[in-house]
């Protein structure tokens, strides 16, 4: 699994500091894409377990929150860094754009943003996005925290 981007964020998801992870071999294409340098898996670094859990350990007590930006397709290393996330006291979150991904995967989530990007029905911010930004345990959609008034 390689990354483009490891970076602090704050809007992604809603009241946490997430340390956000980009991943490179993203297959969903979507037209319009923010990043089409993040389709080939073949760009940016790896992102070995000793870097990945050395981020963890220097944001911890900072940062509450782990965040993916796609990776799903690498399941069992992705499974595997939000095990290490949780047992280290991070909620977790995956963006996707798949519109489901496996359970194996999913249960190792607190949030999970799911829907590609479509340019006409814009993102999380839009009323009438696809996309759905879900809290797993309760299955709960919270858009409306992306929603201006
Ligand atoms: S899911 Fe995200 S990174 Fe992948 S193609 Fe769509 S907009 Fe680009």
């Amino acid at each position: 699994m390689n990354y483009s981007e490891i970076e602090i964020v704050l809007q992604e998801v809603p009241g946490e500091i997430s340390i956000c992870f980009s991943i490179t071999g993203c297959g969903v294409q979507c037209k319009g894409c923010h990043s089409s340098f993040l389709w080939n898996k073949h760009n940016g670094t790896k992102l070995t377990e000793e870097v990945y859990k050395s981020i963890l350990t220097k944001y911890n007590g900072f940062a509450s929150c782990v965040l993916f930006m796609g990776g799903e397709w690498c399941l069992n290393e992705l499974t595997n860094y939000f095990k290490i996330a949780k047992n280290l006291g991070f909620k977790t979150c995956l963006y996707t754009g798949e519109t489901e991904i496996p359970k194996k995967l999913k249960v190792e989530l607190t949030y999970l943003k799911t829907g590609p990007w479509v340019e006409s029905l814009g993102g999380l911010n839009s009323k009438k996005t696809n996309q759905k930004f879900i809290e797993v345990q309760t299955n709960q959609i919270l858009n409306h925290l992306f929603l201006k008034n």
